[in-house]
């Protein structure tokens, strides 16, 4: 077999998607233009969630979210430790104080059991991350947050589409934000999303997406005449523009067969690959059997439970051979990659915050062993093959 070169994630962009691309620029709106709200609708319909607010970039989301939330300079919020550090930088921009809690070994999210322990009198916020696309348990955890009053800010930006128990990851969440980086399942280049049933909440969020102004007569304090606008609060320029809405538009049509995709690649490399007693395998209770007996089409119609695979993390079980394994994996040309460094061991988290090396054992085990096999929807069966034998030829 001839040396293949694999990324681990990639978008798929088709002539629909540069079609519609031309049409936006070939349109009266680069910005702030009716592909905004469009692209709102349908991502916001998707979920099933009352209102979507796009942002540039998935970061911005969060940092709007934060804001939203109400966090104080002094405040606590809590996240994974396990995330990519924009679901914690998002509450520093804020001034909040970040703790974390420890995975689970089971899915590499965030804890639930362990989140009561940590709460201090100060802790406001909770944000959750569904890491690679497993839906966090939001049911379970709303519980938990409406006992202390706390805020649930769902970092969804790995599992757009994913369901539990029936329900879309929006639900149970007082926001729920969104990536459409290149990576993920919905691309726009740049470009991010919150969801939210609370009208409070989008109001807020849609004054933070531009300076903090409106120019809504009926929110106003006063109103001089046509030109009038006010500043009712301190915000940024986080717009999106009208050619990524087109795109994202447009990418969101390819969303269920990606989600078909994924789902097909995560049961190919279980098949192929678990026996291997050196590499350890996700143990996701997820039903596959739909995968047989439904076309991807199907989801419209019967929407279900599923995890959304942005990633298919797998651990070397023997983690001073992760390198080993890393290296002979990307010069076989499978350029795999490693998520993440756990957040609480950057340097900036240490010298500020405190935190050290130790704090959270289970995550940083899971780090060390950590190995993101390629997993996007365009990946060939050809391709798949080539990874699947170069990793049993490892050992
Ligand atoms: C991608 C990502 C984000 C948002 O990133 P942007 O690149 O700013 O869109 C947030 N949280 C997690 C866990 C992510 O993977």
């Amino acid at each position: 077999m001839e040396k293949m070169n694999i990324p681990y994630g990639r978008q798929t962009i088709d002539q629909d998607d540069i079609d519609a691309v031309v049409d936006a620029l070939k349109s009266d709106f680069m910005t702030q233009g009716p592909r905004i709200p469009e692209f709102e609708k349908v991502v916001a319909e998707y979920h099933g969630c009352k209102f979507a607010v796009a942002f540039c970039n998935g970061t911005a989301a969060l940092h709007a979210c934060y804001h939203a939330a109400g966090l104080k300079p002094g405040e606590e919020f809590i996240t994974s430790p396990i995330t990519f550090v924009a679901s914690a930088n998002g509450g520093l921009y804020v001034g909040g104080i970040p703790r974390f809690v420890d995975i689970n070994e089971r899915d590499f999210c965030i804890d639930l059991g362990r989140i009561e322990e940590s709460l201090t009198p100060k802790t406001r916020v909770i944000t959750p991350v569904s890491f690679g696309g497993y839906p966090v348990d939001l049911k379970r955890l709303r519980t938990i947050a409406d006992r202390h009053g706390l805020t649930i800010i769902h970092d969804a930006a790995h599992a757009i589409g994913a369901r539990r128990d029936g329900r879309s990851v929006s639900e149970h969440a007082d926001m729920t934000i969104l990536s459409f980086h290149p990576v993920k399942h919905v691309a726009t280049g740049e470009g991010g999303m919150v969801l939210t049933e609370r009208e409070d909440l989008y109001r807020k969020l849609i004054l933070f997406r531009t300076h903090g102004l409106t120019r809504d007569p009926a929110l106003m304090e006063e109103n001089e005449d046509g030109w009038y606008y006010e500043m009712q609060d301190l915000g940024f320029n986080y717009r999106i523009t009208d050619m990524q809405c087109a795109l994202g538009t447009s990418q969101m049509k390819k969303l269920d067969h990606s989600l078909f995709r994924r789902n097909e690649i995560a049961r190919f490399y279980h098949q192929e690959l678990a026996d291997l007693e050196w590499l350890k395998l996700p143990d996701y209770t997820f039903d596959t059997s739909w995968l047989d007996n439904s076309a991807y089409a199907d989801l419209k119609e019967k929407p279900r439970d599923m995890h959304a695979y942005h990633l298919f993390p797998v651990q070397v079980r023997e983690v001073s051979e992760r390198k080993q394994v890393y290296d002979y994996l990307r010069e076989s040309g499978i350029f795999v990659q490693v998520h993440y460094i756990p957040v609480h061991t950057m340097p900036y988290y240490r010298e500020r915050y405190g935190f050290k090396r130790g704090d959270f054992p289970i995550a940083e085990r899971f780090y060390a062993g950590e190995i993101s096999l390629p997993m996007f929807p365009a990946l060939k069966a050809e391709q798949l093959a080539y990874v699947v034998k170069m990793i049993r030829k490892f050992k």
